[in-house]
């Protein structure tokens, strides 16, 4: 078959085909560009494999895009990358690969382009388009990868026991692609997976955190969680998530599923996410990111904290605070960043409680003060997850929840716009108060900085210097006397 769509008339295509034939190499564009060419998928990676070597093919098309291409050559890989205008060029040798137990990294020989097809990890991975002139546009596609882009199924080409125990890598690309493209894993794809997933072992963490995070950014990243947890992998490679499962039932009460309110408040901030703007210094996919972060965490405290009550039922006092308290140690070993992304999250898990702590209260203008204060200029993030924790299946009581959620928000637009308390800094600091009183630092300076904040937070006084100077010269007098 000839593919007929206009990105295979692409310039840099015929140009690296012309190369090709230049050199006596036969070339193809293979793997996630392909793919992506039937879905109508943006993608600017274009990956090349050759007969031969991938080296001098990428050193002649570098040489012939000229001064706007950079080229970047792995010896020890047998690989080349160019880049040109923004797109990514991967020049790579046709290769065979045999694998030993206890490693993800092959013995690779040179190989023809079937043995290439066969070692990559999914049909739908596995299809290549030639670039030389004598069948330019012919796509070779040994394992109908078109027909399960069509049935929207992620197979392995050959044995998924081998293919999976071979590079155990594979079960989390596969989960990931599943989810990424909303197919399905075809059966015995998932069996294998299930039967092979104690081999994740050998998986680095950081290859494995790859892959959540990519799951993460898809449109419905819940699908992903599932299918971790239905083929077993869930509890070796995230204990804590598993843990969330099942409902305790006692004297006739029973409580949420956590781990699926999770998924379902996960998938609710995915949705939310357009109205996320990115901030300075920072991509929107980050901000995308964190919180769904955020959002699959925000509960991870529960099974700690539950406890049974006679009266109360099942209760879980605590649990964003013992929540936020596990953050750091499930992101060193998930291998997640643990700089400012990592706070974020934990102040949300913290946080998360206390927008719809209000809601249920009486809206004081001290407490929405509070609230602003702590979150800062991420109050807009917490708010979103916290609309999306609102899962009920009492429709009155989620509605109710709602109108009284939009209420806070209000109250917040216009306390923000009069008192300024997001970016709030205390109108006079520790230095000054020292030089009011002479002091030396003591806890006295720090107690009447505190009940400065306070008094502000409280809407005792305004958030002025003025105000605040005054407030702190009656609190000396008073402790004089
Ligand atoms: P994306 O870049 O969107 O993640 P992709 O399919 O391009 O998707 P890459 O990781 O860039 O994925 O890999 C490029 C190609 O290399 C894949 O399409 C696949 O053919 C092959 N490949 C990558 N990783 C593996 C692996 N672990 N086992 C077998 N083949 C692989
Ligand atoms: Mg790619």
């Amino acid at each position: 078959m000839t593919v007929n769509n206009p990105k295979i008339e692409a310039p840099v295509l015929h140009l690296i085909g012309e190369e090709a034939d230049r050199l006596g190499l036969e070339c193809y564009v293979i793997g996630g560009w392909v793919r992506d060419l039937f879905l109508h998928r943006p993608s600017d990676d274009i990956d090349v494999v050759v007969v031969g070597s991938g080296i001098s093919l990428a050193e002649a098309v570098a040489k012939r895009l000229g001064k706007g291409a950079h080229i970047a050559v792995f010896k020890t890989y047998g690989t080349a990358q160019v880049k040109h205008k923004g797109m990514e060029l991967e020049f790579v040798g046709a290769r065979r690969e045999s694998y030993r137990r206890d490693s993800r990294n092959p013995i690779v020989e040179d190989g023809t382009l079937e043995e290439d097809q066969n070692r990559r990890d999914f049909t739908i991975n596995a299809m290549a388009i030639c670039l030389n002139k004598h069948s330019y546009g012919e796509l070779l596609d040994p394992f109908d990868g078109i027909g399960d882009l069509e049935r929207c199924i992620i197979k392995t080409p050959l044995d998924p026991d081998i293919t999976f125990s071979d590079d155990p890598l594979r079960m989390m690309r596969a989960i990931r692609f599943a989810t990424q493209l909303g197919f399905n894993l075809d059966g015995e794809t998932f069996d294998a997976i299930a039967r092979n997933k104690e081999r994740i072992g050998i998986i680095t963490k950081e290859r494995i955190a790859e892959e959540l995070n990519k799951i993460m950014l898809s449109r419905r990243p819940s699908e992903g969680w599932i299918l971790l947890d239905k083929t077993g992998l869930l509890p070796l490679i995230f204990p804590e998530l598993a843990a969330l499962k099942g409902v305790e039932v006692k004297e006739g009460r029973g409580h949420k599923d956590v781990f699926y309110h999770t998924l379902k408040v996960l998938d609710n901030v995915a949705n939310l996410s357009p109205a996320l703007s990115s901030r300075e210094g920072d991509k929107l996919e980050n901000r995308v990111l964190w919180l769904r972060w955020a959002a699959l965490l925000h509960d991870i405290g529960k099974p700690r904290s539950k406890a049974w009550d006679p009266q109360a039922g099942w209760t879980f006092r605590n649990h964003n605070y013992i929540g936020a308290k596990m953050v750091p140690k499930i992101f060193a070993r998930l291998k997640l960043p643990l700089n400012e992304k990592m706070e974020y999250v934990r102040k949300m898990v913290d946080l998360h409680m206390r927008p719809i702590n209000l809601i249920e209260d009486t809206v004081t203008d001290s407490a929405v003060r509070r609230l602003l204060f702590e979150a800062g200029d991420d109050i807009d993030d917490l708010m979103l997850l916290c609309d999306a924790d609102i899962t009920s299946r009492n429709e009155q009581k989620v509605e109710r929840y709602h109108r009284n959620y939009q209420l806070v928000r209000q109250k917040m637009v216009e306390l923000e716009e009069r008192d300024r308390i997001r970016n709030f800094q205390p109108p006079v600091n520790g230095d000054e108060i020292m030089a009011m009183f002479h002091l030396e630092p003591c806890s006295l300076v720090g107690e009447l900085k505190a009940a400065v904040k306070d008094a502000i937070l409280d809407g005792v006084i305004p958030n002025e210097r003025d105000a605040a100077i005054q407030y702190i010269n009656e609190l000396w007098q008073k402790k004089q006397k």
